[in-house]
């Protein structure tokens, strides 16, 4: 059985996690408007992962006997004031996610929770790929500014991110 506690901080990252999603959700609709539609497809692939983390621990809190209460979900931005600004707030978002990630860690640790703290370990590691992927992105938009027919190769390249649910689940 989980603890109380560890059942409500699993609740609030699934709620953080379709937050995410939210979020990504609103930068596609930005890229959409803007005609950036490689972007768009980039961002509604990140939205597809977050809504699967959600998922992910939806499953394990009631493989645990624990029960999910989905909360409120606040409105996202809707407006930046670039694409670099995009994705900069997509990388402070994922270094929040991945500090929420490592406090349940913390907790399951603290609790000797070992089954919860294994199970952890899957997401600990997909956070270094989600803030490198992210970073990857940010460091191609550095090199592209002020080329708009760079800007529209990249926006070729992000189109062809695909999402592939991991077949290993920890
Ligand atoms: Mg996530």
């Amino acid at each position: 059985m989980l603890s109380e506690k560890m059942e409500q901080a699993l609740n609030d990252q699934v709620k953080w996690e379709l937050w995410s999603s939210y979020l990504y959700l609103s930068m596609a609709t930005y890229f959409e408007d803007m005609g950036l539609m490689g972007f768009a497809s980039w961002m509604k692939v990140q939205e597809q992962e977050e809504k699967f983390h959600a998922t992910k621990f939806y499953g394990y809190t009631f493989e645990r006997g624990g029960r999910i209460k989905l909360q409120t979900l606040e409105a996202p931005e809707n407006s930046w004031k670039s694409p670099m600004a995009a994705f900069q707030d997509t990388l402070k978002h994922e270094q929040g996610v991945t500090a929420r990630i490592n406090a349940l860690m913390d907790l399951a640790i603290s609790e000797k929770d070992h089954a919860t703290a294994s199970y952890l370990k899957w997401f600990i590691d997909e956070q270094v790929e989600e803030e490198a992927s992210v970073q990857d992105v940010i460091n191609k938009l550095k090199l592209v500014e002020g080329n708009p027919s760079a800007l529209y190769m990249l926006d070729k390249e992000l189109a062809t991110r695909v999402f592939t649910p991991p077949a290993a689940t920890a």
